[in-house]
């Protein structure tokens, strides 16, 4: 299995809940690397561009407010499939449909307010690190 990078937020819930280091435990549990990382405030026009895919769908308003309610901790993740072991540590969208001992089952709130983001493949790792990651900033993790 190839190398791979993929994109990874922490949500202000987490950030709320003073569990960042708990989350980034789990990727380094699973030979996840942080290749860059940052904590940031997300501004409305760059959550509406992260987010564009949704923007007709009825929770997109509720969306945006809530990813800029907070600080967030935006990372790359460099590792062996890194995209889907990402999205299998984060667990399903819904918390409350997570398996038992994933992210969002451990430390989600809600649908919306779930914890963690993740890139769904390896174009939207590529367009979602171009977003919040020059390259230079990019180490070899
Ligand atoms: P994922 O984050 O698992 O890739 P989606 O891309 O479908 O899920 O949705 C993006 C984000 O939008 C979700 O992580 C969640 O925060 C929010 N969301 C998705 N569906 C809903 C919904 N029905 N109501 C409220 N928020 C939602
Ligand atoms: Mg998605």
């Amino acid at each position: 299995m190839a190398i791979e990078k993929t994109f990874s937020i922490i949500k202000p819930n987490a950030v709320k809940k003073n569990v960042i280091g708990k989350i980034i435990t789990h990727f380094e549990d699973n030979d996840l690397k942080i290749a860059a990382s940052q904590l940031i405030n997300l501004d409305r026009p760059k959550a509406e561009e992260f987010y564009a895919e949704h923007k007709e769908r009825p929770f997109f308003g509720e969306l945006v407010d809530f990813m800029t309610s907070g600080p967030i901790m935006i990372m790359c993740l460099s590792g062996e499939d890194a995209v889907a072991k990402n999205r299998n540590i984060m667990g399903a969208t819904n918390p409350a449909e997570a398996d038992e001992g994933t992210l969002r089952k451990l430390y989600g709130d809600s649908l919306g307010e779930n914890a963690v983001h993740g890139s769904d493949s390896p174009a939207s790792a590529d367009r979602e690190l171009a977003l919040f990651f020059s390259t230079k900033e990019i180490c070899n993790a």
